[in-house]
């Protein structure tokens, strides 16, 4: 009985020698819950000042590996070290309301939808000022309405039409794996509803669909890498339009360089870090500021 005392009390010390030294090795202390907090906030100050998160309303499916995701200090230094300061021009060119729409909750049938964001690429074909004119222009009638969220012309620069939060109507009967969303008895279902909209400025020599097309500029790829980047979307929910539409009539975006696109968006892999640890430690943080649920 006294031996299982003595070998019991051994047994705690060691261990409470081994968690000591443990401690001393690692550096580590327990932190407060404020001394968290404080480093997440620096981390969505730094993610914010060059890459402003893009407010949809959409929740947004990152697919963060959470239990992968690095140390809040780790993922703080990484993206100060690695964060591009990239700013493309950005302008507004606001859409007539007849053009778009709110996103809905729930659909036609009352059902309610729970779709996560996806980001659609388009090209013009037309000139970007003409796509701006036509968007401005009042459209009563169902089938005339039109537009996307941002425009990126030839020089790089973002022409906003539609609000964020705002369903763009940039791809009528269209389904992405399945999810589309039903919001006029009247159209057919589409992912309008929890799209966001991108299109490029078709270059001169391919307007009007002629069989040229000399692909898009350097600055289209780095400020579309920058928009992307600003969604927090996982790759595989950003999507050509020609891949969602259900007429089988669409085929832009037509020479669109893949790996351009990659190798821009490579640099902002940090912003993705250390959103995704955001998310695994962000309980507790105020939700509002996050385009996702945080519980
Ligand atoms: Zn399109």
């Amino acid at each position: 009985m006294r031996w299982t005392i003595v070998r019991f009390a051994l047994t705690l010390g060691m261990t409470m020698l081994c968690l000591a030294g443990l401690m001393t090795l690692t550096g580590q202390q327990p932190r407060s819950q404020e001394a968290n907090l404080q480093v997440q906030e620096q981390i969505w100050a730094e993610v914010n000042r060059y890459v402003p998160t893009i407010e949809t309303g959409v929740p947004v499916d990152a697919r963060c590996e959470v239990t992968a995701a690095p140390a809040i200090d780790a993922a703080l230094d990484t993206l100060v070290e690695t964060v591009p300061h990239y700013r493309p021009q950005e302008i507004w060119r606001r859409a007539d309301p007849s053009n778009y729409g709110d996103r809905v909750r729930q659909d036609v049938y009352g059902r309610p939808v729970s779709e996560s964001l996806l980001v659609v690429i388009h090209e013009t074909v037309g000139p970007a000022e003409g796509t701006v004119h036509l968007f401005q222009t009042y459209h009563p009638y169902d089938y005339q309405q039109v537009s996307y969220h941002t425009i990126i012309d030839q020089d790089g620069t973002l022409i906003h039409t539609v609000p964020a939060k705002n369903r763009a109507y940039g791809a009528g009967n269209s389904e992405f794996q399945g999810e589309s969303v039903k919001t006029n008895p009247e159209i057919a279902a589409s992912v309008n509803n929890f799209a966001y909209h991108i299109s490029l400025e078709t270059p001169d020599d391919g307007i009007h669909e002629y069989d040229s097309h000399s692909g898009y500029t350097d600055a289209q790829y780095r400020s579309l890498a920058w928009l992307i980047s600003r969604t927090h979307v996982a790759e595989d929910r950003v999507v050509f339009h020609k891949d969602i539409d259900r007429y089988g009539e669409r085929n832009d975006p037509r020479s669109f360089d893949q790996a351009l696109l990659d190798n821009y968006l490579k640099p902002y892999q940090g912003i993705r870090t250390a959103y995704c640890s955001l998310v695994a430690k962000g309980k507790g943080l105020s939700a509002s500021k996050y385009p996702i649920e945080l519980n």
